[in-house]
């Protein structure tokens, strides 16, 4: 069985259910996954750390 955390956009709090239990509505994946075969998220992250080697 697969947990994955998830965040209602419209109250900012975190469930793991997929609709809200505040105002209803569905919630998005909190957390992007780590390994994507894709790797969206690659190009993202090593911007990320350019930013924060240059500003220290
Ligand atoms: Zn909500």
């Amino acid at each position: 069985m697969r947990t994955a955390i998830r965040r209602c956009k419209g109250c900012d709090v975190f469930t793991l259910k997929e609709h809200c239990s505040k105002c209803g509505s569905q919630t998005v994946m909190a957390l992007p996954p780590r390994y994507s075969p894709e790797d969206k998220y690659g190009d993202y992250r090593r911007k990320l750390k350019k930013l924060k080697a240059r500003s220290s």
